[in-house]
């Protein structure tokens, strides 16, 4: 078996897999692990060959790019592609989101996709990793810097910001991710806040598949005084909810992050004790300097082939 990053992730065992690709290839499955538009191939609305994702990460591909051409895969069910056997386990990243376990020929590949193993409220659960003999890691946030402060207490500040807004007697406007972070930022105000919360059509749109089964309240018409929850905001003194914004000085910018933190990351590779770790995305350079001092077998995945 032999692996590379190039078209996203190419996996290479006789017959080719795909872990999101930047494009579909005829005759090669394609596993897509999120609804992030990074991570769905561009072709997607006429793919090539065979695209399979999770029920969640299906519905929001549907609200944003249009109909079905995604298969599903459920989470901790085994499926077959060609000489690939595929696991899918929940990712805790956002609703959908999948790491897949992937084996081949009895050698065992575990692609984390983007990977948050606190969870969040809109998430189905907590990041689960199982234990393979390659980790291909996700390295958004590798790098000792980003250690982001308890998620409890940043919703918690981001319903304290909202009431001292309103009880002001303005309407505080949050911008947020549209898919993933928006539904969260609902759910926590839902959760922590009386506020009415208004979305934008757009997140309306994107969270109609959460808004069942996680209970979220919003509408698009206000009433009175509410938050405004949009992915595009204009105002001033908006709120900005991303783990991006851990260094920033303005009070309005809450370091909530649907990611691993450098620490969350390094007891994934810990926690599972493979024989080998690839990192992809962000500091995937730094983080495997990082885990090679420890020891670890480590490097980045680039565009040449690595035999497993
Ligand atoms: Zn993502």
């Amino acid at each position: 078996m032999r692996i590379r990053f190039r078209n996203g992730i190419e996996i290479d065992c006789g017959d080719r897999l795909l872990l999101d690709p930047v494009r579909t290839l005829r005759d090669v499955p394609s596993l897509v692990s999120h609804a992030h538009s990074d991570h769905v191939p561009k072709d997607i609305g006429h793919p090539s060959g065979r695209v399979l994702a999770t029920e969640g990460t299906a519905a929001l591909i549907e609200r944003r790019y249009g109909d079905g051409t995604v298969e599903v895969i459920h989470y901790n069910e085994g499926i077959e592609l060609g000489p690939f056997e595929v696991y899918a386990f929940p990712a805790g990243h956002i609703y959908g989101s999948a790491g897949f376990l992937i084996n081949c020929g009895g050698k065992t590949v575990f692609y984390t996709g983007d990977v948050n193993p606190l969870g969040g409220l809109t998430v189905e659960s907590p990041a689960r990793i199982p234990s393979s003999d390659v980790l291909v890691v996700e390295s958004t946030y590798g790098h000792p810097r980003y250690r982001f402060p308890d998620p409890y207490k940043v919703r918690t500040d981001i319903a304290k910001w909202v009431a001292e807004e309103v009880s002001s007697g303005r309407s505080p406007v949050i911008e947020a991710y549209l898919v993933g972070k928006s539904q969260e930022v609902i759910a926590l105000l839902n959760k922590y806040t009386n506020v009415e919360v208004v979305v934008s059509e757009r997140v309306a749109e994107v969270s109609e598949p959460l808004k069942e089964r996680f209970g979220l309240q919003y509408t698009t018409s206000p009433e009175g005084p509410h938050v405004l929850v949009t992915h595009r905001a204009r105002t001033n003194g908006k709120a900005r909810v991303t783990g991006w914004a851990l260094f920033s000085k303005r009070r309005e910018d809450f370091p909530l992050s649907a990611h691993a933190d450098f620490d969350g990351l390094v007891s994934i590779v810990m926690g599972t004790n493979p024989e080998r770790v690839l990192t992809v995305y962000g500091f995937s350079e730094e983080f495997a300097r990082w885990l090679k001092k420890w020891g670890i077998d480590a490097q980045p995945l680039g565009g040449e082939w690595v035999e497993l």
